[in-house]
């Protein structure tokens, strides 16, 4: 993660956090909650390195370039764990829990787990966490990410200490690395500033951009469904991954609130809440070549004058 922007994205949660860091005052459980596109996950895998970075900043905060900070950011570390599946389940945690205790015998450094996407969490995940949280063995630091933070039980919000983010709008930043209609698309769709930059940085970012225009004006066409499913997300393909048919939303979204699309607006409507209910599907276990035919046709349906 960018530090500089960091500090000027999130001012409070720096310095809240570089105040533990540098006081040796870190808790053992962080709730990090805040809309989407706030920058959680970066901060919470740059606060795991702060935690075993020997080479920190006046600020507390972690080199990023040491072995120990690369270990965390290449997740290849016994003392540290990410679980970001889209549903955290009640053996995440059990797994969690015997990776910390076959790994740290005899240990004294810190270990560091992270639990993105915490408020989609079963109740069952939670309950397990619960009793984790409730005996905190020493050394072990747990962050928790949400976007909603009611969605999160409140006998473990009382256990971890909140950090609120604030929206974040990364346009600015990005206009100096892309043009406007990028840096607008990218921000508005709430991808984070380290998302946007590592999406732009993709060679086919500008061809993505291409294909879901072309796609859109042709959505009713079963030829250009066709060539979708040929030539675009071609199943087992690389680009046949949540990554990418998430950014393809996002610019149909795009064109579509931004009138580029020719269509009554009653077609708009109903195209609009379609790409937004598949959005949302997308981050639910799917068999995504299902899930792409599925979304053509409605497509097609909605924009069918
Ligand atoms: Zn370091």
């Amino acid at each position: 993660m960018n530090k500089v922007y960091f500090k000027k994205a999130q001012p409070v949660v720096y310095q809240t956090l570089s105040n533990a860091l540098k006081n040796q005052r870190v808790a053992n459980a962080y709730l990090f909650h805040g809309p989407k596109g706030s920058s959680k996950l970066e901060t919470a895998i740059l606060f795991a390195q702060s935690i075993v970075c020997e080479h920190v900043d006046v600020d507390g905060f972690a080199c990023q370039e040491c072995e120990s900070c690369k270990r965390i950011e290449n997740e290849d570390s016994l003392d540290y764990m990410i679980v970001s599946n889209d549903r955290i389940k009640k053996k995440d945690i059990v797994d969690l829990q015997a990776f910390f205790e076959s790994t740290s015998a005899g240990k004294q450094n810190a270990r560091i787990y992270i639990l993105d996407h915490y408020d989609k969490a079963t109740s069952d995940a939670s309950n397990s966490l619960l009793k984790f949280l409730e005996e905190p063995s020493e050394g072990i630091y747990g962050i928790l990410i949400a976007d909603e933070k009611s969605n999160v039980l409140p006998t473990i919000q009382s256990r971890c200490q909140s950090i609120h983010f604030k929206p974040e709008s990364c346009k600015h930043l990005l206009l100096e690395n892309t043009m406007e209609e990028n840096a607008k698309m990218l921000a508005d769709s709430g991808y984070t500033y380290d998302k946007a930059i590592e999406l732009l940085a993709l060679p086919d970012f500008e061809e993505l951009k291409q294909i879901a225009f072309e796609y859109i004006e042709n959505a009713s066409s079963f030829a250009q469904i066709e060539k979708m499913q040929t030539s675009v997300f071609v199943n087992k393909s690389d680009r046949m991954n949540k990554d990418w048919i998430q950014l393809w939303i996002q610019w149909i979204l795009f064109y579509v609130k931004n009138n580029k699309v020719n269509l009554p607006l009653e077609n708009k409507v109903k195209l609009y809440s379609i790409l937004v209910e598949n959005m949302d599907m997308l981050y639910r276990p799917v068999d995504l070549g299902l899930f792409m035919d599925k979304l053509y046709y409605d497509i097609r349906k909605a924009v069918i004058k």
